[in-house]
């Protein structure tokens, strides 16, 4: 019974890849840049219409700055079980007008356009297998979809709401693109997201030199402080990359800001490294200045547990059998969603989507010939969750 509505779902996702490219070219030919709320929104309300047209239940948590969070559901009639979550983002790095510069494209086997496969070709295979398991009543448990519009951003605003669903899921599935090796993506690092301030005292630099007190001074300090942090062995990279300041070339100057990107493997490390950053911080070297520290935003590190490197054997035991007979788990160094729900406890795999690369560039490419086995995959691994 099982394998023939296996067999059915297969084949059917096998028949959808025009309406799955259909569907990609919709949402790509939206802008929706993270702080594009409109656009983001527009992307979200193509899905919900996709979800209408299969009766899966959908509803949005709203929010005021950033895109809405649009939620699906198959629910499991009779069934008190933990859903497994499907996971996406909508919105991308690409400003407003991107689109009409370069809008979807096929070339050969490579689909172009703006989030092609960062991460719209994702949210489309994950909507077509939720279909698939509603128009053939085959949920082995409850589904729930969530497609967020602010992970470029750190997930300002869907943070919260990832980590809430991710804590109630018994597994979820994160399509962020499938590695350009054709991989997916088993261990994450976690990232901090900082902007610093310094604050010193302007003063003719010819005239009255000795009273002023140079922020940018003490800013090159702090840099080369921060920098030497990195440990490459232990995964931790500390790169300050912006800096401003200072008010004319003969001002000594009052005010000069930097951001730093910190990158780190072990949880433990967190910790550690944001002491010492707040040290520095604290810690002026040109007498006089003052500084302060931000974070503007933060991923967690998705590290494999036992329960994941157990759901990454199941996945890819239903690669084999559909015919990614050589896929294979990587590390990236990129963070992601799937950092808050693998640091919540749930088993977490990602960058299951179609396979992708040049991602946040104008070089973006999707490879179409892996869309539908990687729709397959993922309803197969589904439906073999075990309850
Ligand atoms: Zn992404």
């Amino acid at each position: 019974m099982l394998n023939t509505t296996e067999t059915q779902i297969i084949d059917w996702l096998a028949s959808q890849k025009q309406p799955m490219i259909d569907l990609l070219r919709d949402v790509v030919n939206i802008d929706s840049g993270s702080f594009d709320k409109e656009g983001v929104d527009a992307v979200g309300a193509r899905f919900e219409q996709h979800f209408a047209e299969y009766g899966i239940e959908t509803w949005r948590e709203p929010h005021d700055v950033y895109g809405d969070a649009v939620h699906g559901l198959i629910t499991k009639p009779g069934s008190n079980e933990k859903p497994v979550l499907l996971m996406g983002h909508r919105d991308t790095v690409f400003p407003k007008g991107e689109v009409a510069k370069r809008p979807f494209t096929i070339k050969g086997n490579l689909a172009h356009g703006p989030g092609v496969a960062d991460m719209k070709a994702g949210v489309v295979i994950n909507v077509f297998v939720a279909a698939a398991l509603k128009k053939f009543d085959a949920a082995p448990c409850p589904i729930k979809l969530l497609i967020t519009g602010d992970e470029e951003i750190a997930s300002r605003s869907s943070r919260p709401i990832i980590e809430r669903e991710g804590r109630a899921a018994r597994a979820v599935y994160n399509s962020e693109p499938g590695r350009p090796t054709g991989n997916i993506t088993t261990g994450r690092k976690g990232g901090v997201f900082m902007r610093f301030e310094v604050f010193g005292k302007a003063a003719h630099s010819g005239n009255n030199f000795s009273v002023g007190i140079s922020a940018i001074g003490e800013l090159a300090h702090k840099i080369v402080q921060i920098h030497a942090l990195t440990d490459m062995d232990k995964g931790i990279t500390l790169n300050v990359g912006l800096v401003s300041g200072g008010q004319s070339v003969n001002t000594t100057a009052p005010h000069a800001e930097g951001e730093i990107d910190f990158r780190y493997i072990d949880p433990a490390d967190r910790a550690t490294i944001m002491g010492a950053i707040e040290k520095i911080i604290a810690t002026s070297t040109v007498p006089g200045t003052t500084a302060k520290l931000h974070i503007n935003g933060e991923f967690l590190p998705l590290v494999q547990d036992a329960a994941a490197k157990a759901m990454f054997e199941a996945y890819q035991a239903a690669a084999v059998d559909s015919g990614l007979t050589t896929l294979t788990g990587e590390f990236a160094g990129g963070c992601a969603d799937s950092g808050f729900t693998a640091s919540v406890g749930t088993p977490t795999l990602c960058g299951l989507g179609p396979v992708g690369g040049n991602v946040h560039t104008d070089l973006e490419w999707l490879d179409i010939e892996s869309i539908v086995p990687r729709a397959q995959t993922l309803a197969r691994a589904i439906l073999r969750t075990e309850i």
